[in-house]
């Protein structure tokens, strides 16, 4: 259609982020033009065939897409205290056979559409009162994993525009480290879920037995579990400095994968995986007991500057005084940092009973704090000389000498 291309900007925002079905309702346009629109064009999230509400909130739709019985997918919303999580599926049926899912008995009918992927998301937003979209709304559907019919990374086109369309920020603008990919294990692709669409992977593991694996997801006959292995490890190092994680799933099978050896073979395989991103855990202490006053931290460096790479690893020492007066944030020294002292010892604001403690910050707002820190040092609070000094006098070496140490800590 010959329309200004702001006419178009309208359309999208009636759509995605007013959640408005009909070109009548787009008050902002010109009567002629909707008409010409309603004649032309169909806003169509598909057919509502069926629609469960279960006692604890959970909400499992059918969509039909087309007019077709065949093209149905199911869609789940599960409402959660904190979060609401929507399952999508991204195929009509599945070509793979994994022996533990129903899906997995149907044939595949179809890849669905990057529409069809997003209308999930629509009609379940909609449902659940999520638009009009306001400023600063928390959203209650929050989150998106594609876990329901279908392998994603068998239909990645279609699944990457989706996102595209999913996190824009002109339309629905949900924040891509909120959406989840959960393959059966296309080892080739996983590293692009971190470098091209940057969203989150959760891994459907159940075995960590190749011969157990392959017999109950014959996936693993084309992708083994080294092979899997390696994928995730690449997609690690790229992702860690998104701060996404990796989530692997493992349903029980009774007598097939529920043994300790299983559980052995399970530690075994994912405790060579590199660390990423952040991570607190409480140290352990002499006895073996999970000891609350200290913990291990790592703090990834900011991408794009010269700290990126690199995982500092410091430890948050909390005292009985705690909340009245914050933990210690310390370094393994050195750390070569303007506002770090020499036995690595962070000198932070929100760090300091007489400044900006406050007993609410969480160890996630302080490990967000020293991130920042680091890449943005703060000149009125120098605690080491040689870092101070050069930050000061000669940025372009001071850079070098920071990568050179984000190298020595990567990862
Ligand atoms: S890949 Fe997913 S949908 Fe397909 S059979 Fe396996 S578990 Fe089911």
């Amino acid at each position: 259609m010959d329309v200004p291309a702001y006419r178009s900007k309208q359309v999208y925002e009636w759509i995605y982020q007013k959640g408005i079905t009909t070109f009548q309702d787009m008050a902002n346009l010109p009567k002629n033009l909707q008409k010409e629109m309603d004649m032309q064009y169909a806003i169509d999230y598909g057919r509502i065939i069926d629609n469960q509400l279960s006692v604890d909130g959970t909400r499992k739709l059918l969509l039909q897409f087309s007019g077709d019985p065949q093209a149905s997918v199911e869609t789940v919303f599960i409402p959660e205290h904190h979060r609401g999580t929507l399952c999508v599926s991204s195929q009509v049926g599945c070509s793979l056979s994994c022996t533990f899912c129903h899906t997995g008995t149907q044939k595949l009918y179809r890849n669905l559409t990057a529409g069809e992927i997003v209308s999930q998301y629509m009609v379940a937003a909609w449902i659940a009162n999520d638009f009009p979209r306001r400023a600063n709304q928390q959203r209650n559907v929050s989150n998106i994993v594609f876990m329901g019919q279908g392998e994603p990374l068998y239909n990645f086109r279609n699944v990457s525009s989706a996102i595209s369309l999913l996190t824009d920020h002109q339309g629905i603008g949900m924040a891509p480290w909120r959406i989840t990919i959960s393959t059966s294990g296309v080892a080739p692709l996983i590293p692009r879920i971190a470098k091209e669409l940057r969203v989150g992977l959760a891994i459907s593991l159940h075995s960590a037995d190749n011969d157990t694996r392959s017999e109950i997801m014959p996936i693993n006959k084309t992708y083994p579990l080294q092979q899997l292995m390696e994928s995730c490890a690449d997609f690690a190092k790229l992702a860690g400095q998104q701060n996404r994680r990796i989530t692997f799933e493992y349903v029980m099978l009774d007598g097939i994968n529920d043994s300790d050896s299983d559980a052995k073979r399970l530690v075994k395989l994912l405790k060579h995986l590199p660390a990423h991103g952040f991570y607190a855990r409480p140290q352990k202490n002499a006895k073996g007991e999970m000891d609350m006053m200290r913990w291990e931290c790592g703090i990834p460096g900011k991408e794009k500057t010269p700290w990126e790479n690199g995982i500092y690893k410091c430890v948050l020492l909390f005292t009985e005084d705690y909340p009245a007066v914050p933990p210690k944030c310390q370094f393994i020294p050195p750390l070569f940092h303007p506002n770090v002292f020499p036995s690595g010892t962070v000198c932070l604001s929100i760090l300091n009973a007489d400044k900006d403690w406050k007993p609410s910050i969480t160890i996630k707002q302080i490990l967000l704090g020293v991130q920042s820190l680091l890449a943005e040092p703060n000149n009125s609070d120098p605690a080491q000389t040689e870092a101070y000094q050069m930050y000061r006098s000669n940025i372009n070496n001071y850079e070098r000498k920071v990568r050179e140490q984000a190298r020595k800590m990567a990862r």
